[in-house]
């Protein structure tokens, strides 16, 4: 049984690569035996068509074949080929032209049939001139046979690219006819294996010079490879496909440089193959791409049109897609195909649980679905509804149908248990809610390989111990805890300020408006006009306070924010270290609600000369988290303050949140300010986390 192995040029092109090629061979050779068939040394033959042409011999030539040899031999046997090459290159240039790129391929196959013997193996330098008679297969077939069945050989080493003529003189099979040379012997000896060995990982999706994302193709028909190699997939010449598709035997195209790695097994292949690879071939002035195995034309278009590209012509030939382009765009184009053909990735199935169905939870929930394609295009994640959960009950269904609550049963078993056990790792927990004590159970979570987005700020203004255990408990676990909505809604505050942090920034102040409840009433209200209390009350009334006014009038809500602010900026801040002003005094707030709304009413005088007395001087009254370096450490305080027309603050509209940073390394601060609230808007910004 024969195995037929052909190296090509760089395979062989010094010392160091021969000796890869010779442990392949030797570990070939254990399983029958072998017809080691070779290339010249890469850039010999175009440096002996330079000379046939008239040009002079490359000197570098010789000095690379002498530096194999005394790399690769020593003593009696260094010196014999060296005698021999010597021979060889007198012989070269005293050959006819036609004849004299024949050359490379004697070169560099003594060299390889010498080390073998000397290492031991019974070893035979086939003539190839004289088996492979151009254009007359049936005789080259019985003379290569008659030849081997002549020696008992192990390894026979022949020289490829070259043949003889009917006429008795020699030739060459064409650039690149290595390849043919070992599949006539492979066919004629009905071989059992035929390998062509070379320096890429098989025969791949696209020229990996050109696309550097392109990937092997494992197997593909013998047309397939036909078709590659005939619209300019250098990696295998075309018409080495026809002697093996004919004898049945596989042509498996390796990588020298990577046995173990990726390789290609062309074999007969039954049922639908499709879209196989991306070949291209310059055509006179222009440049063809040819999409083997055929796509979509509009696909294609589309693909080259994002790119800016327009192809000067389409059509389709033998199931191939063709397209004619101008040569300066051929590799952005290549590249945009096989963006679009071959690098989609498949979707990654995220499920996301939400609990908490309040108006954010529900928008989530809205969002989700209406946006999952879009998100999946952007992002290669398919986010996809898999549970939710009041505080009454809990739907899961991981596959996708969770439904809605109302027509869940209620559980009295916690809707965090069952997700921990059924969801896979990678899943993403949702906390919409405005509990207090949630956050206790992120942990088991995490632990789970799960990763938490929470848009309730209690879980993260609790003590810093607490928080810092969270952030390391999500980090150990390998999984994202993240809040962006926490503050400021949608706006990316969180983000920014640990950019800055994280790129070892200092942040100096940072002052915030996070209060959208309070920005509302203040820059509605105008002394004399509704009064202060009325104008709270429908805040309240439409959902925009929290469910007690008095957590945002007594600063609460903005003490929350600040401590998540401070501590993405790295600050260890705790509730006791602000400084918190209410907006009306504290003697308002400790009586029982109901007496709350007449006591505010009674104060609006207070209320509007303070307002008035700001307005006179040109000052505008806006409620500010405000924490600043002091020695050391930071000082914090919240409460109303007086802003000046060249204040970012002062402009602020209606529930608008800004949030002004200044650090070491920036002379401007940073300001960003936009609308701070909204139910789709958290939902959106929720979103963006879960994707991030
Ligand atoms: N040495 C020849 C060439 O460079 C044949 C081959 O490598 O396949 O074209
Ligand atoms: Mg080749």
């Amino acid at each position: 049984m024969y195995r037929v192995l052909k190296f090509g040029g760089s395979s062989v092109g010094s010392a160091t690569n021969m000796s890869r090629v010779l442990d392949i061979v030797e570990q070939e050779a254990q399983k029958g035996r072998v017809v080691l068939v070779s290339s010249a040394i890469s850039g010999c033959t175009d440096a002996l068509e330079a000379l046939a042409a008239g040009g002079a011999l490359d000197p570098s030539l010789r000095r690379r074949h002498e530096e194999i040899v005394r790399r690769l031999f020593t003593g009696a046997e260094r010196t014999s080929l060296l005698e021999q090459l010597d021979a060889l290159f007198g012989e070269l240039l005293r050959a006819p032209a036609e004849e004299k790129p024949t050359y490379g391929e004697l070169f560099s196959t003594h060299i390889l049939e010498a080390k073998l013997r000397s290492e031991g193996y019974r070893t035979l330098w086939l003539d190839a001139r004289k088996l492979l008679i151009k254009g007359d297969i049936p005789l080259s077939y019985s003379n290569i046979r008659d030849a081997v069945a002549a020696s008992d050989a192990e390894i026979f080493v022949v020289p490829g690219f070259i043949c003889g003529t009917p006429e008795g003189g020699v030739t060459t099979l064409g650039r690149g006819g290595s390849d043919y040379s070992a599949a006539l012997f492979a066919a004629a000896l009905e071989a059992e294996s035929l390998q062509i060995w070379t320096d890429v990982p098989g025969i791949m999706t696209a020229n990996p010079r050109q696309v550097r994302r392109a990937r092997t193709i494992p197997a593909m028909s013998y047309g397939a490879a036909l078709q590659m190699a005939s619209h300019g997939a250098k990696v295998l010449y075309a018409p080495t496909v026809a002697p093996a598709m004919a004898a049945g035997i596989a042509i498996e195209i390796r990588n020298t440089f990577d046995p173990a790695g990726g390789k290609t097994v062309i074999g007969a292949m039954t049922g639908q193959e499709g879209l196989v690879g991306i070949a291209s071939a310059t055509k006179g002035d222009q440049v063809e791409v040819c999409l083997v195995g055929g796509a979509s034309a509009e696909e294609a278009a589309r693909a080259l049109a994002a790119a800016g590209i327009a192809p000067l012509r389409s059509r389709v030939e033998e199931g191939n897609l063709l397209l004619t382009l101008r040569p300066a765009v051929e590799i952005p184009a290549l590249k945009a195909l096989h963006r679009a053909f071959f690098e989609s990735m498949p979707l990654q199935r995220v499920p996301v649980f939400v609990a908490g169905y309040g108006a954010v939870g529900k928008a989530l929930v809205q969002l989700i679905p209406e946006s999952s394609a879009t998100v999946a295009e952007r992002t290669g994640k398919q986010l996809f509804l898999a549970g939710i959960a009041d505080s009454k009950r809990y739907s899961i269904d991981l596959g996708g149908h969770c439904g809605s609550l109302a027509d869940a049963p209620a559980h009295a078993d916690d809707f965090i248990q069952a997700v921990c056990s059924l969801a896979p790792k990678g899943a993403v927990f949702v906390d919409c809610t405005d509990s207090e004590t949630l956050y206790q159970r992120f942990p088991e979570l995490f632990a789970a390989g799960i990763h938490v987005v929470t848009s309730n700020r209690r879980s993260l203004a609790v003590p810093y111990v607490q928080y810092a255990a969270l952030k390391a408990a999500a980090r150990e676990n390998g999984v994202h805890f993240r809040y962006e909505t926490t503050v400021g809604a949608a706006l990316p505050f969180l983000e920014s300020i640990s950019r800055e942090t994280n790129s070892c920034d200092e942040i100096d102040s940072i002052e915030a408006v996070v209060s959208c409840t309070l920005n509302q009433i203040l820059s509605t209200y105008r002394p004399g006009g509704e009064s202060f209390a009325t104008l709270v009350r429908r805040a309240q009334e439409e959902g925009l306070t929290e469910r007690d006014p008095r957590i945002d009038l007594g600063g609460r809500d903005a003490l929350r924010k600040l401590m998540i602010l401070a501590r993405e900026a790295g600050v260890r801040l705790e509730e006791g270290d602000v400084a918190v002003e209410p907006v009306i005094p504290a003697a308002i707030f400790e009586r029982p609600f109901e007496e709350f709304y007449p006591a505010l009413e009674a104060y609006e005088p207070v209320f509007a000369r303070q307002m008035r007395a700001a307005e006179a001087q040109g000052f505008r009254r806006r409620f500010v988290a405000y924490l600043e370096k002091d020695g050391d450490g930071f000082r914090s305080s919240i409460g109303l303050r007086n802003v000046s027309p060249v204040h970012p603050a002062y402009h602020l509209q209606g529930t608008e949140n800004a949030i002004i940073i200044r650090s070491a390394f920036h002379p401007y601060p940073l300001v960003i300010q936009g609308p701070g609230e909204g139910a789709r808007e958290a939902a959106s910004s929720i979103l963006n986390d879960l994707i991030r």
